[in-house]
This record gives C-alpha cells, sequence and structure tokens, in this order.
C-alpha cells in the first residue's frame, strides 16, 4: 500500500491540508489518535509506563494522567526518553498495521511528531507542511488564545523548521492565503495517484 506521511510543525496548517486530502477520498490515520489507543486503559504500554513511573502516572478514572506525565518528563531528558521508548515503537507498529489495511489509492498519515518519533522507513513519501516560525507564532495565537511565551516555548519544544524540510519528499508552503491550498493539494493528490498506481503494478 502505497502511504505518504503528512507533517508539519504545530499550527501549520496540517489539519487544513489533511481536511483537503480526505474530501478527495484518501483514507487518514491520525497518528495522535493512535497513540492514545495504544496507552487506553488495560494496555500493556500502560502497564509499562506505571512500573515506570508509579501508579501517580494514572488518574482516577485509571486512565494515563496525560497531566501529570506531560509536568513528570517537562525539562527532564531522561524522563522523556524513558516514555517515549514504551510509545512510539507501538504506534509506528499500530501506524504500519492501519497503513497496510487502507482501502483508498493511497492511504495518509498525519504525525505531528514524525521527526522527533523515529523511524519511519516504510513511509513511501513523507509530505511537509512548512510556514516561517513568525506565520505559525501568529496563526497559534490565533487560534488558541495563549501568551506569546507558551507559544515560543511550544514551538522551541519541537523539531526545527530545517530539520523537517531535510527530511520532506513533498513540501506545501502554507503562508499565502487558505484558497490557495487547493491547488497545491490537488497537484500533489494526483502525482500520488500516479505513485501509487505504479507501485501497484510492481
Ligand atoms: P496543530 O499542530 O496544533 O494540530 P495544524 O498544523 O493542524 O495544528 P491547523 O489547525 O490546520 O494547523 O492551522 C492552524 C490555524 O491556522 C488554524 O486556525 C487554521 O485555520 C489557520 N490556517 C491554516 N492555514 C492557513 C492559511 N493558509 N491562511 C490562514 N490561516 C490558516
Amino acid at each position: 500500500m502505497f502511504t505518504v506521511a503528512l507533517t508539519g510543525g504545530i499550527a501549520s496548517g496540517k489539519s487544513e491540508v489533511e481536511r483537503r486530502f480526505a474530501a478527495r477520498g484518501v483514507e487518514i490515520i491520525d497518528a495522535d489518535l493512535v497513540a492514545r489507543e495504544v496507552i487506553a486503559i488495560g494496555t500493556p504500554a500502560l502497564q509499562e509506563i506505571v512500573a515506570a513511573f508509579g501508579s501517580r502516572a494514572i488518574g482516577a478514572d485509571g486512565a494515563l494522567d496525560r497531566r501529570a506525565m506531560r509536568e513528570r518528563v517537562f525539562g527532564d531528558a531522561d524522563a522523556r526518553k524513558r516514555l517515549e521508548t514504551i510509545i512510539h515503537p507501538r504506534v509506528r507498529q499500530a501506524l504500519q498495521e492501519r497503513a497496510t489495511a487502507v482501502c483508498s489509492a493511497y492511504g495518509m498519515l498525519v504525525i505531528p511528531l514524525f521527526v522527533e518519533s523515529g523511524e519511519y522507513h516504510w513511509v513511501d513519501r513523507v509530505l511537509v507542511v512548512d510556514v516561517p516560525r513568525s506565520v505559525q507564532l501568529e496563526r497559534l495565537l490565533d487560534r488558541d488564545g495563549i501568551t506569546p511565551e507558551l507559544a515560543e516555548s511550544m514551538l522551541d519544544a519541537q523539531a526545527t523548521r530545517e530539520q523537517r524540510l531535510a527530511i520532506a519528499d513533498d513540501v506545501i508552503d502554507n503562508s499565502a492565503e487558505l484558497a490557495s491550498l487547493d491547488d497545491k493539494v490537488e497537484n500533489l493528490h494526483q502525482s500520488y495517484l500516479s505513485l501509487a498506481s505504479n507501485k501497484s503494478v510492481r
């Protein structure tokens, strides 16, 4: 199955791009949703997290206390690494299984932390939604109404624009008005359809 990974920094416009591919019939698999399933109540991943971080990782409802964990790993690189070592490989495996089962001509994985979360050698194309940092900040502030300091620190916690562009096969420049996204998505969609049909006859 031909698979495209869609990534981009926070508030770069991934959801806007994703919606336009979905409207063209492309099956979308959201890594954030898969990550939630992987650590749901009763999963081996959640048990491992409790073994590593103690019962404070769990809320009263028995589910992962995401806020407590965020605070626990914030500023503690070792703890963050331990948590990611439990979660990321499982997410990668689940995404690969889902990608294999896609029914549309090709599938699209939306992986916000693609650069940060490791090896996806089985993905056919990496599509990066790109905007300058200043545009990202402006849209993040507009959308989420947070402080400029928090917005800056959220951007700093992610891979840089250069790191993302370095692994891109395709780039959508989303610095112009929204209306201009449709043509860009349509061009890429046609190209992916063609690449997907070439792959399926190989
Ligand atoms: P996140 O990383 O938080 O999931 P995202 O990458 O999915 O964000 P979007 O939510 O699609 O980003 O876009 C961020 C905000 O910027 C939204 O309010 C969206 O409507 C707006 N936006 C996206 N693209 C454009 C554009 N080309 N022009 C103006 N506004 C835009």
